[in-house]
């Protein structure tokens, strides 16, 4: 077959952003040089966070944000089951508990009422912080969550990785950039190429606490600081104060993360015209993620639900467009199920999975492509 495959998800490289990576290959600096600084302060300046740490990836960026906010063997955290791992995973490096809260059959989000039962159900300090995350690209309402974590004394991590560029609108009526740590005491983003932003691997945190600044600062490299250093000292002085990892991100990478947050902007008002269209073709024949009034969906994914998904799945690969399910429900994966933690009633969860299938969604996907993915998946119907 010689017909071009269709992913559900691809990265956009221009020259721009290669002139800049071979920019940076011939300065005097490959990593913990003036790109990761500047990449730092452009993409805090993007949401309008007071502090961003770039890190080598993610996962490594929510593992130093759940040891920043302090968790601690034994701890209790709350998260979604229709998530990557990563957003789970990250508690038990700690040694920490996973508990998990439904979504919403609507939005796919995790559902606040769901998560103030499981609180409630359990006796005060049970629990230690939440992680919601920005599933598909669509903001958690995290004012909402921010007053629920208040009550019960808990932290918020924002898993923002699908959501760079989304916004909620809060009570006020000031837009709330994903990420920004207005809500949340910390977010996290993810720089591998499937996701918005591509620096091959890569991540940022971002936070508006200049103490889990420097805490994450530390941790990101080795638990080392140089902030004791005084006159007396000399100019190599250090101290080492806690353990920390080696979870930094290069120079060369950095240089793409700033050349791509550029086109972030104009990448997601693609994205949401790619939904729209989506959404024009299948209204009442198939259903679709829900966006309540005042979000503004940054899209990584557009997902539908459809009775015979496995049948669905195996037509469009016949079809070459390869689509994708997300998520398994962390909860059923192996190793989660064999911890077995308590939970929720999970049935929205799980029904969800049952249906859904995310379909091509880049910004370079062509209108004459996404026609061909919607006649494809109509003529299914
Ligand atoms: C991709 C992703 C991660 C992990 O990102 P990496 O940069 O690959 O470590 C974490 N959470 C969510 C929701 C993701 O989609």
């Amino acid at each position: 077959m010689d017909k071009k495959v269709i992913p559900y998800g691809r990265q956009h490289i221009d020259q721009n952003d290669i002139d800049a990576v071979v920019e940076t290959l011939a300065a005097d600096f490959l990593t913990q040089g003036p790109k990761v600084v500047e990449f730092e302060n452009k993409f805090a300046n993007y949401l309008g966070a007071k502090y961003a740490v770039a890190v080598s990836n993610a996962t490594a960026g929510l593992h130093i944000a759940v040891m920043a906010l302090g968790l601690k063997p034994g701890e209790r955290v709350i998260t979604t089951p229709i998530t990557f791992a990563a957003s789970a995973n990250c508690i038990r490096y700690v040694g920490g508990e996973v508990w998990f809260a439904d979504i919403d059959p609507e939005t796919y989000l995790l559902s606040l009422e769901s998560t103030r039962k499981l609180i409630e159900s359990k006796p005060a300090g049970f629990f230690k912080g939440i992680i919601p995350v920005d599933f598909a690209g669509l903001p958690v309402n995290l004012e909402d969550f921010r007053e629920l974590a208040d009550k019960h004394n808990l932290w918020l991590i924002e898993d923002a990785c699908h959501a760079p560029g989304g916004y909620f609108t809060d009570s006020k009526d000031e837009k709330q950039m994903c990420g920004n740590g207005n809500f949340a005491d910390i977010g996290v983003f993810s720089f591998h190429p499937v996701k918005h932003i591509a620096c091959g691997e890569g991540g940022m945190v971002t936070t508006n606490s200049e103490k889990l600044y420097n805490n994450l600062s530390k941790l990101r490299t080795h638990g080392i600081t140089k902030e004791n250093m005084s006159e007396n000292h000399g100019g190599w002085y250090y101290e080492m104060q806690e353990l920390g990892y080696n979870y930094r991100l290069t120079d060369i990478q950095s240089a793409l993360g700033i050349t791509q947050l550029l086109k972030n902007s104009k990448g997601v008002s693609r994205r949401n015209e790619l939904a729209n269209n989506y959404k024009k073709a299948f209204k009442g024949k198939i259903k679709y993620q829900s966006l309540p009034n005042g979000m503004y969906n940054a899209h990584h994914l557009f997902v539908i639900e459809i009775e015979d998904r496995k049948a669905l799945y195996n037509y469009l690969r016949e079809n070459n467009i390869f689509a994708q399910i997300h998520y398994i429900p962390v909860h059923t994966l192996p190793y989660y199920k064999e911890i077995g933690y308590g939970s929720a009633d999970l049935s929205q969860a799980e029904n969800y999975y049952s249906k859904c299938i995310s379909l091509p969604m880049y910004p370079s996907l062509s209108d004459e492509e996404q026609e061909y993915v919607i006649d494809t998946t109509l003529s299914f119907l």
